[in-house]
């Protein structure tokens, strides 16, 4: 066998065992032989290596009174190792230092200055935060999360809530690479990193799933057959460009009455004036998805008029989604939940009308059981999952997705 392939092989046994002690704290090692397939002595020497290395304890005899015995049991250990999170947002970025069993141990939310780049400023946080609590070798990877298309071939990010300036915004990912070169570095967009969180997290066990995301855009990111469809890159799908007018609202993509345009939270003031203002929402300063789903709970009919057009739209673009990917759960996450029972109710219902039946019928749509921050740690989850290995130094590398 060539050596790489023992690497591999190698590599991803050690996930697999350490990720079994993740979802089974206090798990032993002739359990985690059963549940693997591997041999013991193969699982004894990889969970040996685990600990010496400081990913996972054993807590061995963990009865006090001394009554009774555990033979071992496994936990993963904490405060060892970690990946950082930058968030790039508007003008802002969000830094997170995120243990991997699971902590957020630091967060910081920093605004971006006149003389700042998102790649200086989040370097800038790196050194005087971040290297001041925990060291190099302690951090397996960084990762920058963006709401945006990300061009793996040619090295671009396409974004339209990015405030980029033209001379970062040509060199992004070239400066990004060499400003934080001693580390291993992972562009990933924050949809797929959401739905990622959706498997890690909610334990989503259906193989076929679409997860919809409603964040500073509207994104998809399927799994089929328990893999994700393409990579965490925003590539695969331009959900919120999918048009369910033709003659509708004017995108900026240059199309019209795509998702985003007809029902995108930046839309929502135009749509609420459209069907002649509300009363309930004529004295804030702006209309988000939190403060329509908050004005139709108590009564506003206009906001529940919105949001009813707004579960015809996303449910006519359900049924034309099923009938290409058939899956059997649909997750609507992020701010989607804002928007209450009421949007939910009234897509199961216009479902129950549209589409090709036969799929149609087998599919539930629910709302995400995780808050809309849950990108972030679906983003530590992913990076360690897909890119991090234990068998091979991967400081210098750089990964899109
Ligand atoms: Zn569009």
């Amino acid at each position: 066998m060539k050596l790489i392939s023992q690497h591999l092989i190698k590599d991803s046994n050690m996930k697999l065992l350490y990720n079994a002690i993740y979802n089974n704290s206090g798990i032993s090692r002739a359990q985690l032989a059963k549940m693997s397939n591997l041999s013991k002595t193969t699982v004894s020497t990889l969970i040996d290596e685990l600990i010496t290395r400081g990913f996972v304890y054993d807590s061995g005899v963990t009865d006090s009174n001394n009554v009774g015995r555990k033979p071992n049991s496994l936990h993963v250990k904490p405060s060892s190792y970690y990946v950082v999170v930058f968030s790039w947002l508007e003008n802002n970025i969000n830094a997170y230092l995120i243990d991997i069993t699971g902590a957020t141990t630091f967060e910081q939310h920093l605004k971006l200055q006149d003389e700042d780049t998102y790649v200086s400023l989040s370097r800038k946080c790196m050194d005087e935060d971040i290297l001041a609590l925990v060291s190099r070798n302690q951090i397996l990877g960084v990762c920058v999360v963006v709401s945006a298309m990300i061009d793996s071939l040619n090295e671009e990010i396409y974004s339209t809530t990015l405030s980029l300036p033209k001379s970062e915004g040509v060199n992004l990912i070239a400066s990004l690479k060499s400003t934080f070169f001693e580390f291993p570095v992972a562009v990933l967009e924050d949809t797929a990193c959401s739905a990622y969180a959706e498997k890690a997290y909610a334990r989503v066990t259906e193989p076929d799933f679409a997860f919809i995301n409603f964040s500073r855009g509207i994104g998809a990111t399927l799994f089929i057959r328990n893999q994700m469809v393409g990579k965490a890159d925003g590539a695969s799908t331009q959900f919120g460009h999918y048009s369910v007018d033709p003659n509708g609202i004017l995108c900026v993509c240059g199309n019209r009455g795509c998702l985003e345009a007809m029902m995108g939270e930046s839309a929502l003031a135009k749509r609420v004036k459209a069907e002649g203002g509300s009363p309930a929402l004529n004295r804030l300063p702006a209309i988000t998805y939190a403060t329509l789903g908050n004005a139709a709970l108590y009564g506003d009919a206009v906001s529940q008029k919105v949001i009813k057009d707004f579960a015809h739209f996303l449910a006519h673009a359900l049924a034309n989604l099923i009938s290409i990917v058939n899956p059997n759960l649909i997750i609507l996450g992020g701010k989607s939940i804002l928007l209450g029972n009421l949007f939910l109710d009234e897509i199961n219902k216009t479902l129950q009308s549209t589409g090709f039946r036969k799929m149609v019928d087998s599919v539930t749509v629910e709302y995400s059981k995780l808050d809309s921050n849950a990108f972030i740690n679906g983003a530590m989850k992913y990076f360690f999952d897909v890119h991090y290995s234990f068998t091979k130094d991967s400081s210098n590398s750089f990964f899109i997705g």
